[in-house]
């Protein structure tokens, strides 16, 4: 499976100038790698500029309404993404899960609304506590509660990124090898969701203090097939790194 490494930039480079630039050197860093995907998720109003100047990047949103159209004023919808060139977009991230209080209802709204309008829906999902004991039923609520209803066509549009709370934005990334037993009780519950062949070809993320540094010992975990990235992607360099970390693993 192709390797995929999204940024996720979140409410960040403060301006419109300062973003094309990050993306620029993204973007031109990401020119001579081969076999892997680079996703730049930048926020709402930089979207379109962006993805104008993205060659070998492709382009992200890192949020999306459940509703395609209507009186819900401040929203965005996935038609909308779409034509403004977008191919991704993060859904259920943990911050908005946290600060804007979304349910998982919401979230399988947004997924279904993503997928059906051609996006590639990236469902976060992620517990806040490892050391509480039902951890990895709540991990199993997020993923359910995000795809129910979900039609089986539409399983190729899904990636799912494990981002456990507590690993965001910390220092502390996961522990390898309990990465690799996330990564393969996620595949079970994607196997009953959408049956093993559609499933099968579901990508799983690892996100949560990535770095250059660390980033190879996520991507050798068999299972993960790339990483979602926050506070390092606002780092070309280091951003540049981690990607081609992920080229050497493929
Ligand atoms: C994220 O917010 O998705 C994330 C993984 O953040 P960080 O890489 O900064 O931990």
């Amino acid at each position: 499976m192709k390797k995929i490494i999204v940024a996720n930039w979140k409410l960040n480079p403060s301006t419109i100038a300062k973003a094309i630039d990050l993306a620029r050197k993204i973007d031109h860093g990401a020119k001579k790698m081969r076999g892997i995907e680079i996703v730049i998720a930048p926020p709402f109003p930089y979207v379109r500029d962006i993805g104008k100047i993205l060659r070998r990047a492709h382009l992200g949103a890192q949020n999306v309404f459940g509703k395609n159209e209507g009186a819900f004023t401040g929203e965005v919808s996935a038609p909308m993404l779409v034509s403004c060139g977008a191919r991704y977009v993060i859904i259920g991230h943990s911050e908005r899960r946290i600060y804007a209080r979304e349910t998982n209802a919401e979230i399988n709204a947004k997924v279904k609304r993503a997928a059906s309008s051609g996006l590639f829906a990236v469902l976060c999902i992620g517990e806040r506590d490892r050391t509480k004991e039902n951890f990895l039923r709540f991990v199993k609520q997020q993923l359910l509660g995000g795809l129910k209803g979900i039609q089986k066509r539409h399983a190729k549009k899904i990636f799912i990124a494990y981002e456990p709370v507590w690993a965001i934005g910390t220092g502390k990334p996961v522990r390898p090898d309990d990465l690799r037993e996330m990564a393969i009780y996620i595949r079970r519950i994607l196997f009953d969701v959408f049956g093993r062949k559609a499933a099968h070809s579901i990508p799983v993320l690892y996100g949560g203090s990535v770095t250059s540094k660390n980033s190879a010992l996520f991507l050798n975990v068999d299972g993960v097939s790339g990483l979602l990235v926050g506070g390092a992607s606002l780092d070309p360099e280091e951003f540049i790194g981690i990607a081609k970390n992920a080229t050497k693993s493929i």
